[in-house]
């Protein structure tokens, strides 16, 4: 279920999205809109079999290339295992979160790209026996490393100008290796 809360900050108004659908393929993920720009904070993927082979099209409930920047809070796939995707459909913005965590997802996109390029072969190979329609990866290995080139790695406790009225700050947050709540400064 999407539910969406409008709230107005410092005389902002910032429209927040929160994504996780019941039927959809989104895990963790937050759109916030504000400043002239839609932001994403993570962008997870539903962890369980089923989800891994939905067809791309079952994807985001937003056009990819709308979105300016996303921040990623940790590696861990139900917040981040989207984000190949994303890049996939069109998003060409940079992705910020803390260098542990741009290290993590340069090793475990590939990795999820790996799993699912597997799965669908062993998936197809049982449809085209039973004659059914061949099913798509969410995404490749190579989909997966295309998405690694936009990680932005943030130290702890830097303010980043992330876009032009959109400051961002990283605070450990001690759940994984790497992990934050980012705090947003939007002008
Ligand atoms: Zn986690």
């Amino acid at each position: 279920m999407q539910s969406e809360q409008s709230i107005v900050y410092w005389g902002q108004r910032m429209n927040i999205t929160f994504l996780g659908a019941a039927k959809c393929v989104t895990g963790s993920s937050t759109m916030i809109e504000a400043g002239g720009h839609k932001i994403l904070v993570d962008c997870g993927m539903r962890q369980g079999r089923d989800e891994k082979l939905l067809p791309m099209e079952a994807g985001f409930p937003y056009d990819p290339r709308e979105i300016d920047a996303v921040f990623l809070t940790h590696a861990h796939i139900d917040h981040s295992g989207l984000l190949p995707l994303l890049v996939k459909k069109g998003f060409r913005g940079p992705i910020y979160c803390t260098g542990a965590t741009a290290r993590l997802c340069s090793i475990m996109f590939p990795d999820a790209g790996h799993i699912q390029e597997m799965e669908v072969e062993w998936q197809n190979r049982k449809r085209q026996r039973a004659g059914k329609p061949l099913v798509e990866p969410l995404y490749t290995v190579q989909d997966a490393v295309a998405a690694t080139r936009y990680l932005r790695p943030v130290e702890y406790g830097d303010v980043v100008q992330a876009l032009d009225n959109v400051k961002a700050s990283f605070v450990d947050a001690g759940h994984l290796l790497g992990s934050a709540s980012i705090e947003l400064y939007i002008t």
